[in-house]
């Protein structure tokens, strides 16, 4: 299962279209050697309105030689240099999207996803730093799960 479709946020668009046109110069500044393979892949991830799994990414690369290993392991440096970040959608393979700081809602019957860019979790994690005695919280990740207004409407007709 891997139905999915996104509403997300306009600055979210722009940032997307940035790394579209100017790839190398995203990888550059986050200290990445510029490769053909490297390229191609944070082109699929700027590309897709929906986060990524490697597959799509296989599939959107077969013009280049990619293996799933390969293409792990380039997420994995991305991800080091903060450039992409890993969705947590309870499927049962990892989703990749462009990093900005925001969280999903996502329907768990028909896969839309919208992005919620408002987050008052500072608070959280001030008391989350008490809690647990840390030095510092560096970042959180929380995805919302639920049903849409189409599939809720779909589920009460139905009842
Ligand atoms: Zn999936
Ligand atoms: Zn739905
Ligand atoms: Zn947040």
């Amino acid at each position: 299962m891997c139905q999915l479709f996104a509403f997300r946020t306009q600055l979210w668009y722009n940032m997307r279209m940035n790394t579209l046109s100017h790839p190398e110069t995203t990888l550059k500044n986050a200290g990445v050697r510029v490769t053909t393979g490297r390229m191609a892949v944070l082109n699929t991830l700027a590309a897709s309105p929906t986060p990524v799994t490697i597959k799509d990414i296989l599939k959107a690369t077969t013009h280049i030689k990619l293996d799933q290993v390969t293409v792990y392991r380039m997420l994995e440096a991305f991800r080091e240099r903060g450039l992409v970040q890993m969705v947590n959608l309870e499927h049962d393979h990892s989703h990749w999207e462009l990093t900005s700081h925001h969280h999903h809602a996502i329907c768990e019957h028909c896969g839309k996803i919208v992005d919620i860019s408002k987050c008052d979790l500072h608070k959280l994690e001030a008391d989350i730093k008490k809690i647990s005695g840390f030095i510092g919280i560096r970042r959180h990740s929380l995805e919302f799960f639920g049903l849409c207004a189409t599939c809720g409407k779909k589920s009460r007709a139905t009842q």
